[in-house]
């Protein structure tokens, strides 16, 4: 049995064993990734053990997304851009290598929903380690214009500058409320939240008023417990497209598979395991 884990704390709303396992199975692997909650106090000895603890892959969630990048031998490029790795290699000699599969499964779900995002005006919800990933990713694919909006606004600066840096790109930073966000998302052609707010159990909560959700727009929630969240409800209510977090979600776990196995993951499979696991979840 080759053996994986999702690392996280706390990690009682992780849906990678369901999701994996799934693929696994319906693929006839040998494979088996399991939870392994890691309080901070023992990150550092997890990380020194993990060339020799006998785990083929690693999961990486919050808060151990940009903490891993230092126990790295190699990153792939768009983990080294972004400052966070979600995805763990270990070679046969112990060699640990990092990826980051967010970005590149946002603008995918994007993609699938029928969303062009070459030369889209793009209003970021949120300046953290998922939207540093997102924001990246579709600079790369070539959006017109950027607007990133988060409660921290100095975040949303930061994250602006870095990206002019590593994109030579000038996104525009402002607050996660008022004018210059309701004007910013009239004008977007996408939004994608990677707010945490609207997560379960604050469902009622959005991070954009109903009244600035342009109709024809596309809506993408990164969020996917619930998997209609307000803001998506909303945003259909206004005629605009909503995309449901779930995509991304198995996207970039089907890239994780892609890293460690070189085997195209079971799509369906993973789909059905995630529908059961949030309908278990509270
Ligand atoms: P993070 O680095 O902790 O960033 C959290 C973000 O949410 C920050 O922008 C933060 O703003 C904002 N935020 C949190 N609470 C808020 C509130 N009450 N009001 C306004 N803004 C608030 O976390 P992350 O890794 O980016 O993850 C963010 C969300 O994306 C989580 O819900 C996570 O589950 C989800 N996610 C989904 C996928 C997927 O595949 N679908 C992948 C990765 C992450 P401040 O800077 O002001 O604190």
């Amino acid at each position: 049995m080759e053996e994986y884990a999702v690392i996280g704390w706390p990690l009682g709303h992780t849906m990678s064993p369901a999701v994996h396992n799934a693929s696994f199975a319906a693929l006839g692997l040998a494979c088996r990734l399991g939870a392994v909650p890691l309080p901070p106090d023992r990150f550092d000895t997890f990380m020194e053990a993990l060339p020799r603890a006998g785990l083929r892959g690693v999961a990486v969630t919050i808060p151990y997304k940009e903490r891993v990048l230092p126990r790295c031998a190699s990153l792939d490029d768009v983990a080294a851009a972004v400052g966070a790795a979600n995805t763990l290699l270990v070679e046969p000699g112990g060699a640990v290598r990092g990826f980051n599969t967010d970005g590149p499964a946002a603008t995918e779900a994007l993609r699938a929903a029928g969303a062009e995002v070459r030369g889209a005006r793009v209003l970021v919800l949120g300046a953290g380690g998922a939207a540093r990933a997102v924001c990246l990713q579709l600079l790369r694919e070539g959006a017109a214009a950027l607007a990133i909006a988060n409660r921290t606004a100095a975040r949303a600066a930061r994250l602006a500058a870095d990206l002019g840096r590593a994109c030579g790109v000038e996104a525009e930073a402002m607050p996660l409320g008022g004018d210059r966000l309701a004007a910013a998302a009239a004008a977007a052609d996408i939004v994608v939240n990677t707010t945490a707010v609207g997560m379960c159990p604050r469902v009622d909560e959005t991070p954009l008023p109903a009244s600035a959700i342009r109709r024809g727009a596309v809506v993408m929630d990164i969020v996917y417990n619930p998997v209609e969240t307000r803001l998506l409800r909303e945003a259909r209510g206004r005629g605009a497209r909503a995309v449901p977090g779930t995509e991304m979600l198995i996207l970039q776990a089907a890239a994780q598979e892609g890293i460690w196995l070189g085997a195209t993951a079971d799509l369906d499979a993973m789909r059905r395991a995630l529908t059961c696991a949030l309908g278990r979840s509270p």
